[in-house]
């Protein structure tokens, strides 16, 4: 029954989305799902948009981000449910990461301008309407002009690791992001572990204090979910899963709702988190 399914991994106009909270609200409720989590790059800015659009219908929306870390071979994402937005010691980090990503974003405007590409940051700035500008926001705005054909193009020729215009971001490293996730009371899960070839450091991330994995993702085979599956009963992991939506017909990612978990998933990562023993219960100063 298809008003029985939770997606727990989207992404809105708070990051690289290409639909606003109210938007994907809207195309959940039209597909009766049960439950979403927004889930966008290092900041909860969408989530307070998405559970009031979803006040009042039986759609529950839970507040998700999808904080970036590092490996030694590339880029890591651990996604916290159930984070309280409130938390100051999250707050601080995520803010901390808008401002990396932010003078990050010069930097890599500016290369590409040596490079012959010349961009305004006003045009990327506007395509990234939220807080956490990303490089497929500057991918896109290197399209617009028709400097490259795809935001594919522009990944593979520029700023991919290693790429020309490339410059990296300071990063929290795993246990870094999973103390952040658990001080904000909420479930820390690493998203797509196949995707970031992370499989054989779960064991050591569980020794941090991960809770679960993203066994569901659009580009996990069967053999990786029978791993992963595995992982989570050897460890103790909870098992999630999502489609990474980042707007119709976008690349990235499946469509709203084609990647699902059951209602149980969620009411299990309801009841971690409420058990959460380490929650911080400091709250940002009121105005700030
Ligand atoms: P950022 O967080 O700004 O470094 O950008 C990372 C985001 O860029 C990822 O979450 C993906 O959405 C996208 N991305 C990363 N690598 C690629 C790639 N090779 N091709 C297309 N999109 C990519
Ligand atoms: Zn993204
Ligand atoms: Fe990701
Ligand atoms: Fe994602």
């Amino acid at each position: 029954m298809p008003g029985s399914f939770a997606d727990l991994h989207i992404h809105s106009t708070a990051s690289d989305g290409l639909l606003t909270p109210s938007e994907v609200v809207g195309l959940a409720l039209a597909q009766g799902l049960s439950a979403i989590a927004l889930t966008d790059h290092d900041t909860l800015a969408g989530v307070v948009e998405a559970q009031a659009a979803a006040r009042g219908t039986q759609l529950d929306v839970i507040a998700g981000v999808e904080i970036s870390s590092e490996g030694s071979w590339g880029d890591l994402h651990f996604l916290g449910f159930y984070v309280d937005a409130d938390n100051a010691f999250l707050a601080e980090r995520l803010r901390a990461m808008q401002e990396g990503r932010l003078s990050r974003a010069r930097q890599m405007v500016q290369r590409l301008s040596r490079l012959g590409m010349p961009l305004q940051w006003e045009e990327v700035e506007t395509l990234a309407a939220g807080q956490s500008v990303g490089r497929p926001h500057i991918a896109r705005a290197l399209r617009n002009r028709g400097y490259v054909s795809s935001v594919q193009e522009a990944f593979d020729r520029y700023i991919d690791h290693g790429g020309p215009a490339y410059v990296p971001r300071p990063r929290l490293t795993p246990d870094e992001v999973i103390a952040a996730i658990h001080r904000a009371g909420g479930v820390a899960v690493l998203a797509h572990p196949a995707h970031s070839n992370a499989i054989r450091y779960v064991p050591d991330f569980a020794s941090c204090g991960l809770q679960g994995l993203e066994v569901y993702y659009p580009t996990h085979s069967p053999e990786d979910q029978h791993s992963l599956l595995d992982l989570c009963q050897r460890y103790n992991l909870l098992v999630t899963g999502g489609s990474d939506f980042h707007g119709p017909g976008h690349a990235e990612g499946a469509e709203l709702g084609a990647v699902c978990v059951p209602p149980d998933c969620v009411l299990r990562l309801k009841q971690i988190a409420n058990q959460s023993t380490g929650r911080d219960t400091r709250r940002t100063p009121e105005g700030s």
